[in-house]
């Protein structure tokens, strides 16, 4: 194995969070007492960047604006020429603010607001600021939009229903808001609304989509949400998109098990990985899963690091059989490994691994 970074990953630059989200997959990693080194963070970023790393999704475990950095480490990563995106909970938009001048044609920064109004959303997001409204989140977009306009702003929702809980707690259901989102995102601003299925975190640890805990009859509920997606995709206008997620098209379609069977090595571990406090990990579905761990926060600080982290990368990819660990999850990059499968075998279409000028996205 070659001395190799990922392409692209997902940094959670902070367990802490200031939402209780309902519907939160990472609750057990959350306010933990775990941060990075400031140093050692900015050496692993350019270590990466030097060895290839093209892209950085800074996301959660965590309120990514809670870092204390958030601004100057923004900074650092544009000055080292990377695509940077960020996933906010959009409690801290004076911090997006900030960084929205930094921010290029192709980064893009998303707010995860899930609702349509200020009562369902307080209800599913709990925010520490009691009286912090919906309202007054979307009211940002605006400002932040007049100071850059060249980035992607979107308002992101994970469409939950009755009888989804994490662990004992029953999920606020929001699909009847679906549309009336749909509107608020466009009348704010946001260039797009990005609708996802709730997800839960199985036994084995990995991020499923369990649609057989619905309650009612899972067709009547995937009706539902049709209907809502059907009706929002009539307020799409130029600078305005409705966007439905791999795993929501394939509940729609009814072919969400396809993708659930994946070849036995998992070949985009190696391409985009997850950067955490608690550690480094071979896939945002397995963020704090110990078999999936390639090592501590630190994995890429410096050749040596870059030296075991390739040698660990390279045992997952011959040891972590993705046919059974993921058997249950509905895998967005499905297609991409059994593609990759297909060319290493010697099967696949090489033509299609040239790039075209338009493709030059380096987030995975
Ligand atoms: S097969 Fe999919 S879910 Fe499993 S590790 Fe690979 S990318 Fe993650």
């Amino acid at each position: 194995m070659p001395d190799l970074v990922p392409l692209s990953i997902n940094l959670d630059l902070t367990t802490a969070c200031n939402y209780a989200c309902d519907h939160c997959i990472d609750w057990d990693i959350l306010n933990k007492p775990f941060k990075h080194e400031d140093q050692e963070l900015w050496d692993s970023m350019r270590e990466m960047a030097e060895r290839g790393m093209r892209s950085v999704i800074l996301i959660g475990g965590g309120e990514p604006t809670l870092y204390p950095k958030f601004k100057e480490f923004v900074a650092f990563l544009k000055e080292l020429k990377l695509q940077v995106a960020v996933v906010s909970n959009g409690s801290r938009n004076d911090k997006i603010l900030e960084i929205a001048p930094m921010l290029e044609k192709g980064d893009w920064v998303r707010l995860s607001l899930d609702s349509g109004s200020n009562d369902v959303f307080q209800r599913m997001h709990n925010p520490s600021k009691k009286n912090l409204t919906l309202d007054e989140i979307c009211a940002w977009v605006p400002k932040i939009k007049k100071v850059n306009p060249h980035f992607d702003f979107g308002f992101s929702y994970v469409i939950t229903w009755q009888g989804a809980t994490r662990d004992d707690t029953r999920v606020v259901e929001n699909i009847h808001e679906m549309v009336m989102a749909s509107k608020r995102a466009r009348e704010a601003g946001f260039n797009y609304i990005s609708f996802k299925p709730f997800l839960e975190r199985a036994d084995t640890g990995s991020e499923v989509m369990d649609p057989a805990h619905m309650e009612g009859e899972l067709a009547k509920v995937v009706a539902r949400i049709q209907a809502q997606v059907a009706e929002a995709k009539q307020l799409e206008q130029p600078g305005f998109r409705v966007v439905e997620s791999i795993n929501l098209r394939m509940l729609i379609e009814g072919n969400w098990r396809d993708f659930t069977k994946q070849p036995q090595m998992c070949h985009m571990q190696a391409l985009r990985q997850v950067l955490n406090p608690h550690g480094t990990y071979n896939c945002p579905a397995y963020r704090g899963v110990a078999y999936a761990r390639i090592g501590e926060k630190d994995a890429y600080k410096d050749s040596a690091t870059v030296r075991e982290s390739s040698t660990i990368t390279a045992n997952l990819l011959d040891n972590f059989d993705a046919s059974d660990n993921c058997k249950e999850v509905t895998c967005l990059y499905n297609g991409t490994n059994w593609w990759l499968e297909e060319v290493i075998e010697g099967d696949g279409d090489i033509d299609s691994l040239m790039a075209s000028a338009e493709r030059r996205d380096w987030f995975l």
